[in-house]
């Protein structure tokens, strides 16, 4: 009988600064920065460098250490084009589900902040 693939869960510690194994940029592979997603679901993350190269984000200002920049619609925003904060709830190595944008808690968001943005 085949054993199920059991999915490794990882519980986020947002006290700290660490990211969980497969919180990479997929272009550059880089970890323990800021990323970007694109998706709710996909692990389609993007470091602040391969967000603008990607050319799908309006252009952007120079970001932050806090992951903002200025934009002169809606003034300081941690939105890039359709890319949101990367704020994952309970990481999975198949499905990661990340807090939508309007429900990040505030840990959560602290600890994405507090990442190196490069
Ligand atoms: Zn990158």
């Amino acid at each position: 009988m085949k054993t199920p693939a059991v999915a490794r869960q990882v519980q986020v510690d947002y006290s700290s600064t660490s990211t969980p194994d497969g919180y990479r940029c997929c272009v550059c592979h880089r970890a323990r920065i800021k990323l970007w997603r694109i998706s709710q679901l996909k692990k389609e993350l993007c470091c602040v460098r391969h967000l603008t190269i990607a050319g799908r984000a309006a252009r952007i200002g120079r970001v932050r250490q806090d992951g903002k920049h200025y934009n002169f619609i809606t003034g300081f925003t941690d939105r890039v084009g359709s890319y949101f904060p990367a704020v994952p709830d309970v990481w999975d190595d198949e499905e990661t589900p990340f807090w939508r944008y309007n429900d990040i808690p505030q840990d959560a968001y602290e600890w994405w902040q507090r990442l190196p943005l490069r």
